[in-house]
């Protein structure tokens, strides 16, 4: 990193940028929007100046952060700027397998397919450590402190542009406003629990090759991540969501990652207990990478107004932030940071005015709501012919390409995984009507009705 820059006040920081006759853009926060804003305004010659809360040093430092598994295209935006240091290392999200089970203890039916590109889920600590020294080499002056309200005033003078990629707990409440339109819930959906976990036997139970995700509707959705972490290196990451108040909604008073890992091999247990041998010696990666919470899906307005009358944009998590259930928050944050750098560079010397940043941000939800649609349609319990496109999914790996390619572009998944009347076309492109759908789900009623009949069997001899 520019040690200068380190000790160098913002304000004389801004002034060289000034002096070179450069537009200059400042970047709050170095996480997955901050990062690669950064490297993309670097690569079209502009003056970053980073503000980063914590030092290389600190993010390593860090307690464990999010799975954040990228997607095929944004690991590939992420390559294309030299960004990709892990790619030998990292083990590859190659597709995914799901298993929908039942409060039976059972898999009703399972669907898998591989990626078109893979993905991968690469430790942020290690990602936004290695980010700030990489832009800093690229020549961005970064500088480290908590950025305040008054900071912000004043890099809002400073710059051309002031953009916020500052994650949804900094200034996000106040500064950017919810858009109530926009957004569709007023509390979180699921209790989140987070646990990276090494010493797992993969050979255990079918679908570890892919990233797996274990669902039980109404109670509970796992999902198993092929995840590079800093401290053992491949690894999982084992994300939860439990529906609040659910039987699965056990992590409340968990204090340590031992705690959360007792608790997660109890519910796995319960639920899906053809996983226990997968975590029989599997222990957390170390005390601190593991997370619990919860937040409630929200879309912000993209500009905020500081008590100056000056105004920043805010990207990413700030301003739009997705539960984790479909895994679109870093796919989206990169996405924004693309398409915004892009319009930057497009905007030329002309002014970045709220009216002309807001319409900039309209256009990317035109295609952004399609993300949000996506995230929110996995929080709900699925219709009917979510449910076919899935049975048929089971069957035909043609189509459970197309519906997990949706993890990748969201966008795709529109109409039919949202309209019955396109569902059914969209089932029809691969010449499945009513006759064979009705065929799929009697097979699954018939497994599932044995199985319930087994179990009956089973705990009446059980009974004393
Ligand atoms: C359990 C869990 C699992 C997830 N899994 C996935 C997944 O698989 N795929 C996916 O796409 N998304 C996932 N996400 C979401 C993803 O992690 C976030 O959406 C993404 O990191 C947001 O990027 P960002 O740049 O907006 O914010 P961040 O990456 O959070 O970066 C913001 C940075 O700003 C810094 N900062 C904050 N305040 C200040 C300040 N005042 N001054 C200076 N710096 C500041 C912080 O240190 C932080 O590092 C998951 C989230 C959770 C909770």
């Amino acid at each position: 990193m520019n040690r200068l820059a380190r000790s160098y006040p913002w304000q004389v920081l801004s002034r060289c940028a000034a002096l070179a006759h450069v537009r200059s853009i400042g970047i709050v926060g170095a996480g997955q929007a901050g990062i690669v804003l950064s490297a993309e305004l670097l690569r079209a010659g502009y003056q970053v100046s980073l503000y980063s809360d914590r030092t290389p040093e600190d993010y390593l430092a860090d307690r464990g952060r999010p799975t954040a598994c990228l997607f095929g295209d944004q690991v590939g935006r992420e390559r294309a700027l030299g960004l990709n240091f892990w790619d030998d290392e990292a083990p590859r999200v190659r597709g995914i397998h799901v298993d929908l089970c039942t409060d039976d203890r059972m898999i009703a039916f399972s669907a898998a397919a591989p990626f078109r590109d893979h993905g991968l889920a690469v430790d942020q600590r290690l990602k936004f450590s290695r980010g700030i020294t990489e832009v800093a080499d690229r020549g961005a002056t970064v500088a480290i402190g908590d950025v305040s309200l008054d900071g912000l005033e004043s890099l809002a003078e400073q710059h051309d542009l002031v953009v916020v990629t500052a994650g949804n707990r900094s200034f996000g409440k106040d500064l950017f406003k919810p858009d109530t339109d926009r957004s569709v819930y007023r509390e979180p959906q699921r209790r989140l629990f987070m646990l990276n976990i090494c010493g797992y036997d993969e050979t255990a139970s079918p679908g570890h090759e892919y990233a797996k995700f274990s669902f039980l509707p109404g109670v509970v959705e796992i999902f198993w991540v092929p995840f590079y972490d800093k401290d053992v290196g491949v690894a999982k990451s084992v994300v939860l969501e439990a529906i609040p108040g659910g039987p699965a909604d056990r992590f409340g008073e968990v204090t340590t990652a031992e705690e959360g890992f007792d608790v997660l091999r109890e519910l796995v247990h319960d639920y899906f207990p053809w996983e226990d041998d997968f975590l029989a010696g599997a222990k957390p990666t170390s005390p601190v990478t593991w997370i619990k919470g919860g937040l409630t899906p929200t879309v912000r307005e993209p500009v905020g107004v500081l008590p100056s009358g000056r105004h920043v944009l805010g990207l990413g998590d700030a301003v739009i932030l997705n539960d984790p259930i479909a895994g679109q928050g870093a796919n989206n944050a990169t996405r924004m940071a693309g398409f915004f750098a892009e319009r930057i560079v497009e905007r030329g010397n002309e002014p970045f005015d709220p009216r002309w940043l807001t319409a900039q941000f309209d256009a990317f939800w035109a295609q952004g709501k399609l993300v949000n649609d996506f995230s929110n349609a996995l929080l709900e319990p699925l219709q009917g012919f979510q449910q076919d496109v899935l049975i048929a999914s089971s069957r035909r790996p043609e189509i459970a390409a197309r519906v997990f390619e949706g993890f990748n572009d969201p966008a795709g998944l529109a109409p039919w995984f949202y309209e019955l009347a396109a569902a059914r076309a969209f089932l029809a492109e691969y010449g499945i009507g009513r006759v064979e759908l009705l065929r799929y789900k009697l097979a699954v009623a018939r497994k599932v009705i044995t199985h319930k009949l087994l179990k009956r069997r089973a705990d009446r001899r059980a009974a004393p």
